[in-house]
C-alpha cells in the first residue's frame, strides 16, 4: 500500500508505519543523547503510552533509566486495506527497538478505565515485572465508561459560567474566524470531570496498591496544562480545567491514602504542544502557531520529549523536588512567563486571514501534526510500498 496522509479536520485518518518508527527512533536518540541519568525507576506503568506526553514517558522510562515499561493504549489495528492508528505503530515500533535494546516491554490495546483492563495490567506485572515503581498517567480521552455504573460520560470543551468569543484557526479551512462558545451546563461540567478528572487515576492507585503491587517510595504523575489568560477562557477556567483541577484533588487524596509506603503523587504542568488531543480542542491551533513562532525565535521551543526528558530529570524523580503552591511540578515557565506571554499577546491581537501565515509558526505546526501520524519525515519513502500490517509481540 501506498500511504499518504488523509486529513480530515482536526485528524489525520491514516498514519504510516515507517513513519512512525522514524518518529519513535528520533525521540529514542534525543534521549540517549540527554544522558547520563542517574539512578531511576526499575518498573514503570504507562497509562497511555502510544502517542504525545505518554510515549515520550515511556521512551525516556526505557532509554533513559533502563526501566522495564508496561503501556496501556487505545488503538486500532491495522488490516490489510486500511492502517492502524498511530499510537498503535508507534508501539510496534517502540517494542523492536527496546528489544533490540534487550528492554522489556509490554503493552495492553484496550479500555484503560475498564476493570478487565486493570485485572489483566495487575496479572501482567505479577508475571513478569514485580512491584512497580512510577506509574505516568498520561490518558486523553473524549469519553469514558464509569465501572462502576456502566454508565458512559462524554467531556466537552466549552466555557463555564458565560458564552465566550475568540479567535480560532481552521486547520481544514484555511481559516482565522472568530467562534462563539456556548457555556457549559452542570451536567457537562459534571461528566467531564468524570471523564478527564482524577477518578480513574484513583481507581489505578487503588487496584495497584489492594495487589501489592506498589513499590515503597513509588511516584504517580498525571499530566495537566494551566496556560495563561488566552487561554484560560476555554481551558484553564472552562470544562477541561476543571477536570484537572480534580486532578490536584485525586494527587492530595492518593499521596494521603498510601502514606504508608511513601507514595509521592503530583500533576506535571506541561506546555501545550501538537498531539492528537491538543489539535482538537478549539483555539489551541492557533495558539500553538503563535507560540511555536515565539519561543523558536527565543530558542526555548521545546516537544513532548524534551519537556518530559526535562521532567524527569529536574523534577520528577527527584527526592524533594521544587512544587507550586498546590503541590504541581511546573515544566510550562518558559511558555507561561510574562515576557513570553506578552509577545504571544501582541501577536494574537493584530493576527487576521491576511497576516495569520506571516505572524505565525503554523508551518511548523503543521510538520509537527503531520508527524504525529508519520509523515513528513526525511529519509521515509513516501512512494514506496509498504505492508499497513504489523504487529507487536
Ligand atoms: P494523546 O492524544 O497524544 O495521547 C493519549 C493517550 O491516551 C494515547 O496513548 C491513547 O491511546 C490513550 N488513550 C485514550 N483513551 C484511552 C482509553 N480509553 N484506554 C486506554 N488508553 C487510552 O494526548 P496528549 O496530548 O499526550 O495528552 C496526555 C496528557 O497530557 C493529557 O492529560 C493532557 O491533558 C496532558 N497535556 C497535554 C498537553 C498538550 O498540549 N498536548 C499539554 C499539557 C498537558
Amino acid at each position: 500500500m501506498i500511504i499518504q496522509p488523509k486529513i480530515r479536520g482536526f485528524i489525520c485518518t491514516n498514519s504510516h508505519p515507517v513513519g512512525c518508527a522514524a518518529n519513535v527512533q528520533q525521540q529514542i536518540e534525543y534521549v540517549k543523547a540527554q544522558g547520563p541519568y542517574s539512578e531511576g525507576p526499575k518498573n514503570v506503568l504507562v497509562l497511555g503510552c502510544s502517542t504525545g506526553y505518554g510515549l515520550a514517558s515511556r521512551i525516556v522510562s526505557a532509554f533513559g533509566y533502563g526501566a522495564k515499561t508496561l503501556g496501556v493504549c487505545f488503538e486500532k489495528e491495522p488490516s490489510e486495506r486500511k492502517t492502524a492508528t498511530a499510537g498503535f505503530y508507534n508501539t510496534a515500533a517502540f517494542h523492536d527497538k527496546a528489544a533490540d535494546a534487550g528492554l522489556y516491554a509490554r503493552t495492553l490495546n484496550g479500555d484503560a478505565f475498564s476493570n478487565e483492563i486493570k485485572a489483566d495490567v495487575i496479572e501482567a506485572i505479577k508475571q513478569d515485572m514485580g512491584k512497580i515503581d512510577l506509574v505516568i498517567y498520561s490518558l486523553a480521552s473524549p469519553r469514558r465508561t464509569d465501572p462502576a455504573s456502566g454508565e458512559t460520560y462524554k467531556s466537552v470543551l466549552k466555557p463555564i459560567g458565560q458564552a465566550y468569543t475568540t479567535k480560532t484557526y481552521d486547520t481544514d479551512k484555511d481559516l482565522v474566524h472568530d467562534i462563539s462558545l456556548e457555556p457549559a451546563s452542570e451536567q457537562e461540567i459534571h461528566d467531564t470531570v468524570k471523564v478527564m478528572g482524577g477518578e480513574d487515576w484513583e481507581l489505578w492507585i487503588k487496584a495497584l496498591a489492594e495487589a501489592d503491587l506498589l513499590a515503597d517510595n513509588c511516584t504517580t504523575t498525571a499530566y495537566t496544562y494551566i496556560g495563561k489568560e488566552l487561554t484560560w477562557p476555554i481551558y484553564g477556567s472552562a470544562t477541561i480545567g476543571k477536570a484537572k483541577e480534580d486532578l490536584d484533588r485525586a494527587a492530595m487524596a492518593i499521596q494521603t491514602d498510601y502514606a504508608d509506603k511513601h507514595l509521592k503523587a503530583y500533576v506535571s504542568s506541561l506546555k501545550a504542544l501538537v498531539t492528537q488531543a491538543s489539535s482538537a480542542i478549539p483555539v489551541m491551533p492557533l495558539y500553538i502557531s503563535l507560540i511555536y513562532k515565539v519561543m523558536k525565535e527565543e530558542g526555548t521551543h521545546e516537544g513532548c520529549i524534551e519537556q518530559i526528558t526535562g521532567l524527569f530529570k529536574e523534577k520528577l524523580l527527584e527526592a524533594a523536588p521544587e512544587t507550586d503552591e498546590v503541590n504541581r511540578l511546573r515544566m510550562d515557565g518558559k511558555e507561561t512567563n510574562d515576557a513570553t506571554q506578552a509577545k504571544i499577546k501582541d501577536l494574537w491581537a493584530q493576527v487576521t486571514q491576511e497576516n495569520f501565515h506571516q505572524l505565525s509558526d503554523y508551518a511548523g505546526y503543521h510538520k509537527e501534526f503531520l508527524h504525529l501520524f508519520g509523515f513528513g519525515f526525511d529519509g521515509v519513502d513516501y512512494e514506496a510500498d509498504v505492508d499497513p500490517v504489523v504487529t507487536w509481540k
